[in-house]
């Protein structure tokens, strides 16, 4: 089994699971669905990225990085996070500004996707995180 800690703290993430591959991560699940089983972590081998062009000045806005890890909302230690960064939505969170929870530390951990009309799902950033077995 795995779980996924804070790099900077050390402090757990989440609950343990196991390592899914690229096929259990479905990305054309109805709203408010996971795209990921609870108990499974799917690595995402391609960064997810849209170009907004506000007063026509292009930006280029990451939802998560590439190496990103995709987990069920349920696996979330919810007390060891806090909400951060640019985090708006509807009833929820759009995870649409990028990276929006950070550990109870400071460190920026994930992006969540948890509004109404999104689906459910936490991506955990590569690079702040530590899987260990
Ligand atoms: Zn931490």
């Amino acid at each position: 089994m795995i779980r996924i800690s804070c790099a900077a703290c050390g402090q757990t993430l989440t609950r343990d699971g196991r390592w899914g591959d690229i096929s259990e991560w479905d990305n054309l699940v109805a709203e408010r669905c996971s795209p990921v089983a609870a108990g499974v972590f799917v690595r995402l081998p391609e960064d997810s990225v849209s170009v907004l062009q506000p007063d026509n000045q292009s930006r280029t806005q990451v939802y998560s990085p590439e190496n990103a890890v995709s987990a069920h909302p349920e696996m979330v230690i919810r007390e060891n996070w806090t909400s951060a960064g640019v985090d708006q939505g509807c009833c929820g969170s759009s995870g649409m500004d990028g990276p929006n929870r950070a550990c109870t530390c400071g460190q920026m951990v994930a992006t969540e996707w948890s509004d109404c009309y999104t689906q459910a799902e936490i991506r955990f950033l590569p690079d702040t995180i530590v899987v260990s077995e």
